[in-house]
């Protein structure tokens, strides 16, 4: 089935996302984690694109080997950052000839950093709507795109970030994966705003349980926004004992999870950065 029905189908989807590992050592990190979640026969798995397009080959390895070497169904992403639309078009057909059919089509950050003016390649795209047409129009690929219950740091409104995902649904995108969620009403609110213009598209939370206290500054930045007082305050509670702060962090992401999927979240969507045993955990603690 395709990520769309997946995501249709009355049993929860969850989906696990990595990124494109440096080196041998951290390769052997990221091969162990596919594994374990290989095990629980996730509905796809995802591989970022770098920041400027840096990773390039190596989402295109990655993904590729997963697509042949493992039973998961891969996901790519690609921005339009550092590109021309000839490169974007060479990229596309890679993961074509690679036998991957679902693309994460994003814009990408400015490539000075979050907060820095937004310029686009002289030859390429704008916006992650013009890229979801460029890939629709190459060939029979499932489009995703992202989505911001935090607002993106560019956007004026909620409501304007509404309109672009519906724009970006127009376009042919047929499902959204939202930014690390930590606050459950935010993703509510544009879920809804959504919905009320008339037009549907699945949207995935984000998740990505805190098992540090050093992530939560990591995460802010990640993020571009401050992360939900209630998440900082719980962990700050008990911030001075490592395994409280894993645990508080595991138990604030499956609350999270368990309030999206009974308000009727389509899936879940977990980041790993690589290391698959926190997001599994939430797993166990949702499934049982
Ligand atoms: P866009 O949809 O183009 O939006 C960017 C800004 O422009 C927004 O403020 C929006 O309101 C505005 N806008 C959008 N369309 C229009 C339009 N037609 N006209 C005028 N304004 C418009 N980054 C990476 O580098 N690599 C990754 O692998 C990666 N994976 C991600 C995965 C997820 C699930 C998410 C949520 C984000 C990911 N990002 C990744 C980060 C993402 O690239 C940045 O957040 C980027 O700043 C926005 O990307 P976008 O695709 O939403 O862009």
């Amino acid at each position: 089935p395709s990520i769309p029905d997946l995501l249709h189908a009355p049993d929860t989807a969850f989906s696990f996302e990595f990124f494109p590992p440096k080196d041998d050592a951290s390769e052997a990190i990221l091969w162990d984690s596919i594994r374990r979640v290989e095990r629980i026969r996730p509905s796809f798995v995802s591989v970022t694109y770098g920041a400027g397009g840096s990773t390039r080959d190596r989402t295109v390895r990655v993904t590729s080997r997963i697509e042949h070497e493992t039973t998961l169904t891969t996901m790519a992403h690609l921005t339009c950052v550092g590109s021309s639309t000839t490169e974007l078009r060479q990229i596309v057909g890679q993961y074509a000839g690679a036998g991957i059919r679902n693309i994460l089509a994003l814009r990408g950050d400015p490539a000075g950093g979050l907060g820095t003016p937004w310029t686009p390649h002289p030859g390429g795209l704008d916006h992650a709507d013009q890229l979801v047409g460029l890939i629709r129009e190459l060939g029979e690929f499932t489009v995703g795109v992202a989505a911001f219950p935090d607002k993106h740091p560019e956007s004026g409104s909620l409501e304007e970030d509404a309109q672009v995902l519906i724009r970006k649904a127009q376009a042919g995108a047929s499902f959204a994966i939202t930014q690390m969620v930590t606050d459950v009403d935010a993703y509510l609110r544009l879920r809804d705003l959504v919905a009320a213009s008339g037009r549907s598209i699945p949207i995935v939370p984000g998740l990505m349980p805190v098992t540090a206290y050093g992530q939560l500054q990591r995460m802010t930045e990640l993020n571009g926004q401050p992360l939900a007082a209630e998440v900082v305050e719980r962990i700050e509670a008990v911030k001075d004992d490592r395994s409280a702060v894993r645990e508080v962090g595991i138990q604030i992401c499956t609350e999270h999870a368990q309030r999206m999927l009974a308000e009727g979240a389509p899936g879940l969507h977990f980041i790993t950065m690589n290391r698959s045993t926190a997001t599994l955990e939430v797993h166990r603690n949702l499934v049982g």
